[in-house]
């Protein structure tokens, strides 16, 4: 039996079904949250709350730990490297300051010869006035964006002066690629070129927050192939240990982009729990605790859809599922609009 204590910084959703899963291989998780009501304290032994620079009490939740993962990425990188120096954090922080900065992000990839949407640095508004060739775009802050917080869809240069932008932040403008549809890569890498890589997910969003995911994906091969290739290259490129989310988007002439990077496991993976042999969460596990690499194998094509605010109602007041259908029910304890309350998850 092992004896390890994981923490797990984060304490929504993903830090839940992180939990779940590593007790299920005998590995005792801390959660580490600054929400008090954080719902992943139903799903580990220990739980420490307090906000994400509070060294004490960062400090009474890394020494009851062997070493620490997170859920988000925006953690502040002065942690997650404070962290680092007494407990392994994995994936590196190194990471995780790349990937919370839309800007180094796009960067990193383009390096690789790997396609991105065009963008371009705004540090203030006047940056905005010559860039008719962006148009129509999305205006997103740098950092600490998620779920489309933090994003103004910009269509001409005259509705500029209608938009309260905060210009104290910095920017990045994209110019809107004409989506066909987006997908998704869910790989967890273990060490030198091993992985275990799923198949591409197919998203929808609604108002720029996932609300459908699906497999198998509607793609062609070349599109299947370059997104799994793509994915493994960031990943190997990253040295990257655990489980990494790469978001694509497919244009009407299909062609390829690369959207952005998660660094942790994701909602579209919520399929993988029950579409597969082994989840995105399990995976990752096994991949930052050093356990057996198990060769996935698909059980079922499924689909999944999120419960955002009170849509959960409905779910919670169901007396029976259908046998291939699985809710999860967040336990968030506030409905709020938007918000993510649960899933349902169909094998198909
Ligand atoms: P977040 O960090 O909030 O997930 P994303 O950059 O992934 O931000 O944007 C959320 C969603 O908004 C995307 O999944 C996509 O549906 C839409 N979107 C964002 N940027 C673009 C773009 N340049 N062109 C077309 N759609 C976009
Ligand atoms: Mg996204």
């Amino acid at each position: 039996m092992s004896e390890i204590t994981l923490g797990i910084i984060g304490g929504g959703q993903l830090g839940s079904m992180l939990a779940i899963a590593a007790e299920k291989l005998n590995i005792k998780t801390v959660v580490f949250s600054d929400d008090i009501d954080a719902p992943a304290q139903n799903f580990c032994r220990q739980f420490v709350t307090g906000s994400y620079d509070n060294k004490e009490k960062i400090s009474e939740f890394i020494n009851q730990v062997d070493l620490v993962t997170f859920e988000f990425e925006n953690i502040p990188f002065k942690t997650l490297n404070e962290i680092n120096k007494l407990k392994p954090v994995l994936p590196k922080p190194s990471v995780n300051r790349l990937v919370q900065h839309r800007l180094a992000e796009k960067d990193f990839i383009n390096k690789l010869n790997i396609r991105t949407t065009r963008y371009v640095s705004i540090e203030k508004k006047s940056d905005l006035d010559a860039l008719e060739d962006f148009l129509p775009g999305i205006l997103k802050t740098t950092t600490l964006g998620y779920d489309g917080k933090g994003q103004y869809p910009i269509k001409s240069i005259n509705e500029l002066s209608s938009l309260k932008i905060d210009f104290s932040k910095e920017y990045i403008l994209e110019k809107l690629v004409k989506l066909k549809k987006e997908i998704s890569i869910i790989i967890t890498r273990f060490s030198n070129n091993k992985y275990e890589i799923y198949e591409p997910i197919e998203n929808i969003h609604e108002d720029q927050i996932l609300k459908y995911s699906k497999i198998p994906a509607e793609i062609n091969e070349k599109i299947f192939n370059k997104s799994k290739d793509w994915a493994m290259l960031i990943a190997e490129e990253l040295k990257y240990i655990g489980t990494l989310c790469v978001e694509f988007f497919i244009d009407r002439n299909d062609n390829l982009y690369v959207n952005e990077i998660a660094p942790r496991v994701h909602n579209s993976g919520h399929l993988t729990i029950n579409a597969f042999n082994v989840s995105q969460f399990e995976n990752h596990v096994r991949a930052v605790c050093g356990l057996e690499q198990i060769p996935l194998i698909k059980i079922s094509n499924a689909k999944m859809m999120n419960l955002l605010g009170n849509q959960i109602t409905h779910f919670r007041n169901m007396e029976k599922f259908n046998d291939n259908e699985y809710f999860f029910d967040y336990l968030k304890k506030e409905v709020k609009e938007k918000r993510k309350m649960g899933h349902i998850t169909t094998l198909i």
